[in-house]
Parts: C-alpha cells; structure tokens; sequence
C-alpha cells in the first residue's frame, strides 16, 4: 500500500481528470457529500466528466494499491463516511450526467451521476415518468443499485427492477455492459448489490406511462396523533396497491424561512400517490380525510411534481438516522410508536417515518437482480438533523431509541437505500443470493478494490 499516494495516483493518469488530494486549495469542497453530517476524508477525490476518464482513474487508484468508491451525491454517504478512507479514492459521478429518452420503448439512458429530477423532466414531455424516489436531487444510481422505493412502488415494485442494462467500469478499468444477455451475473448482481462491483457510468432504465398521477399529503397536528397513527396502520392492511404511502411523525423548528404550517411545529404527515382515477383516489382516501385533515394537497397534479409532494430538503443538510423493516403492526406496535413520538415526548428527531411496503414491492420478479422484492410491512426510518457533533451523536441515540423500541415488530431484512448507519450487508438478501452475489464480487474484484457504503 503507498504512502504517497499524491504522487502515485496523479503521475498514473493518463487523462485530465479532476483530482483533489488533502491539502489542495479544491479538496475540502471536492469531498463534501450532500449529506453534510457526513465528514468523509479520502486520500484523494476524483471528478471525471467522461467515461474514459472514469477507466482512466480506477486504473490509476489500482496501480497506486489504492482503493476507489464510486459515489453520485453523497445522499447515502453516512455508512461509507464510517470507514477508514486512508487509501481510497473517492469518484464523485456528478460532472457525468445527462439523460436520453426514447418514448417508444419507453426507456431513458442515464449517465452515472445523473439525478432523478432530470429524469423525470426529461421524461415528462412524453407523458412519462419513472420510478423515482421521494427527493428530486438523489441520484438514479444509487437508489436503484440499493432497491429503491418509489410512491409507484406498491404497483409498480422496487426501482431496481426497471433497469434494462447497466455500463460498468471493472475494478482493473475495464467497460463492460451488464444486461440479461451481457455478463449476466454482474447484471443480476448490480441490481441490490449496490457500489460493490463496479463504477455504473450509464445505465437504462424503464419509464411509466404516466403524465399526471393523483397525489399530495394529509396532515394534522401531532395531537391527533393517537388517532391518526392507527387509523393509518389500519388503512395499510386492506389500502389497494394503487395506493403508495408514507406516515411520518415530524418536529419542524422555528425557522422564518419554513413555511408558518411548518414552522416550530409538531405534525403527523400522509403523503404519496393514488394511480387511479379521480373518483376512486378519493374513494381510497376518504378513510384518511374523515380524520379531518388540516390541510389536503391530494389531487391530480403533473406526474413530475411527484418530488414536491414529501417536502424534502431541498439543500444538501445534515442528518443522521437508524431505519428497520417492521412486520405487521398490532395495537401495542402503534402504541409503542406513540410513546416515543407521539405528542408530550420530545424524541429529539426530525421524523420517524412509515413507508408502507407490501403489494409489488414483496414479490420476487422473475429475471430480477439480488434484490428484487422485499418482505415487510413497513419500512421504519428515523431521521434526526445533526448540524454539530454534539447533534450527531445525540441523534444517532434518539434513532436507535425508536428502532429499538420497534424491535419487537421488526424483520430481519433492512432495505439498502433506508440503511443510514453501517450494517450486516446480508441482511438485505436471503441467504442463497447474500453467498452469490458475494461469488460474483470476489470474481470480479478478487482484491477488493471497490468500496460501497454498504460493503459486501
Ligand atoms: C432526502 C432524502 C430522500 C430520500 N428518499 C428516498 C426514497 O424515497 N426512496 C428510497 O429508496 N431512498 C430514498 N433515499 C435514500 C437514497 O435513495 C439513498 O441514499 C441512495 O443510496 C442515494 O443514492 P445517491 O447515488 O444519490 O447517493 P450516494 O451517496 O452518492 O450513493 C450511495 C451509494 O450508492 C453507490 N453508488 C452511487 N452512485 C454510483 C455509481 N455511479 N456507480 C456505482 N455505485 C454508485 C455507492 O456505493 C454509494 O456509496 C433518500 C435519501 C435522502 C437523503
């Protein structure tokens, strides 16, 4: 392993590529991840703006015996920020991106850095949409790499599965392209084995017939909490697959730059999207709106302002959080729930969330990758703002005190995009594909060049 890794690395490219090393007036900013509890310190961070400049730097960082993590915004970065990055080069994808639609299959090219938004106003003109995330700036590879759960998810299944075919730069450099007839193992291997076997510069993804979807949010002060929680979990159980939620219990802080319905506020928030016509969404809802919402946003809006609808940060911010994967819930599960955030306590989080799962998301796709489906009810995740050391680690401890509280309710599986800290990585697989998704990875990377956030 080098100790001079400056040397090294930079006399063994043979391109222009951007590079940072400690020290350099641009390094401090060139390893920022979006998430900015996130303090990662690589040995060096490369920005390539073309493919060949990606193959350029992973066969540099390897002749040098250094490590390399492909990385896109950072979003996910809190798992790879706990690892020792001494010898890694860290290869932000955010100057390589771009998206190319072709409304008659329907499917879009995406470069390797590219975020969703664009997807999605690219897309939009043809009366298309994707499977997308809550959050307009995540980028599409890392959240289809990890699973992905979209508010199209319970009809429509986790993201990872619209992924037709993938351009993968190898751990020695090489550019292959993984599709079901083109290094099938890798394909099948990329969709849920996250950043572990390869830098993905471009991949092509499915696109749904969706110009406009009925959509919005439902809340309430977090007093109505005791009723609104179990009206929700009950809603879940027998709520249509057309039908993709999230209940989250939130705590705003004063801030004049929130809006007053959220400022310094405690709130319960449904969110997400009905794919039905208007008369049945309402239909499906009205259990919902009996409750006698404060406000009501759901109606039928432009499918691209589907990344509006969760109100997430719209800035790289600081976050720390703990997730799990809940099975049914009973009266005692909502009950311990509200006793660590419904109203009088003060949890110390920004939200605890239920994605509900089940429908498209639990069923295994035939030709599907290692993590075509999973198995739960909800997925639990519990996010605290962490602006200062002190923060973070007080927020970690409020995020763990809800998962641990929900133990009891809890699955083995965890959902890789959901995962905040680092965790057991077989635990987003069954046991067969955790062992061979392991076998392809030794093949194609026998010297462990890659490093994922979450390491296989
Ligand atoms: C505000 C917010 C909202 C979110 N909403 C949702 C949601 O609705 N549904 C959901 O499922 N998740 C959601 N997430 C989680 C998000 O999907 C994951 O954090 C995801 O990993 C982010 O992907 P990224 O590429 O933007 O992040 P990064 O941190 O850049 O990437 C995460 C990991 O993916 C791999 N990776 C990224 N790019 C590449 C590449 N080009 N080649 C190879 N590997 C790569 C790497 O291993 C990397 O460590 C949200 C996160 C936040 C912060």
């Amino acid at each position: 392993m080098t100790t001079t890794p400056d040397i090294t690395l930079r006399s063994g490219l043979t391109t222009a590529c951007e590079l940072h090393l400690p020290g350099d007036p641009g390094y401090d900013v060139a390893r920022l991840a979006w998430n900015l509890a996130v303090d990662q310190r690589p040995a060096a961070v490369a920005l390539p703006r073309t493919v060949d400049q990606v193959r350029d730097v992973v066969r540099a960082a390897a002749t040098a015996g250094l490590r390399v993590a492909p990385q896109s915004t950072g979003h996910g970065a809190a798992a790879l920020g706990e690892q020792d990055l001494d010898d890694v080069v860290l290869v932000r994808l955010s100057a390589l991106t771009g998206v190319e639609v072709d409304p008659a299959r329907p499917a879009a090219r995406v470069l390797g850095g590219t975020l969703w938004q664009e997807v999605v106003e690219a897309a939009a003109p043809h009366g298309l949409t994707a499977l997308h995330g809550s959050a307009p700036d995540v980028a599409v590879a890392g959240y289809v790499l990890g699973g992905g759960l979209s508010f199209y998810g319970r009809t429509h299944g986790l993201a990872a599965n619209s992924v037709r075919a993938a351009d993968v730069v190898l751990a020695d450099g090489t550019l292959v392209r993984a599709s079901a007839t083109e290094h099938p193992d890798l394909f099948w291997a990329l969709r849920g084995g996250g950043g572990n076997l390869g830098v993905v510069v471009a991949l092509e993804i499915d696109l749904l017939p969706y110009a406009e979807v009925y959509a919005g949010m439902l809340l309430w002060d977090r007093e109505r909490a005791p009723e609104v929680v179990p009206a929700w979990v009950e809603w879940s159980r027998t709520a249509p697959e057309s039908a993709t939620t999230s209940l989250r219990v939130m705590s705003f802080p004063p801030l004049p730059e929130l809006p007053p319905f959220l400022s310094g506020r405690d709130l319960v928030i449904v969110d997400g999207a009905v794919l039905e016509a208007d008369e049945r969404a309402a239909e499906v809802l009205a259990p919902l709106r009996a409750l006698a919402p404060e406000m009501d946003t759901f109606a039928r809006v432009p499918a691209s302002a589907l990344t509006e609808v969760h109100m997430d940060p719209p800035a790289p911010s600081p976050a720390v959080g703990d997730h799990s994967v809940l099975g049914p819930l009973d009266a005692d599960g909502v009950a311990a729930l509200l006793a660590q955030v419904g109203p009088g306590t003060r949890s110390g989080l920004m939200f605890a969330e239920l994605r509900h799962l089940g429908g498209a998301f639990a069923r295994p796709v035939p030709g599907g990758g290692v993590l075509s489906s999973i198995a739960g009810d909800y997925a639990l995740l519990c996010v605290a703002m962490a602006p200062t050391p002190e923060a973070v680690v007080a927020g970690r401890a409020a995020a763990f005190s809800v998962v641990r509280a929900m133990a009891p309710w809890a699955q083995r599986s965890l959902v890789p995009t959901f995962a905040e800290t680092r965790v057991d990585a077989s635990r987003f697989y069954d046991d067969e594909d955790w062992l061979r998704v392991c076998r392809v990875r030794d093949e194609l990377d026998p010297r462990r060049v890659l490093v994922a956030n979450h390491r296989l």
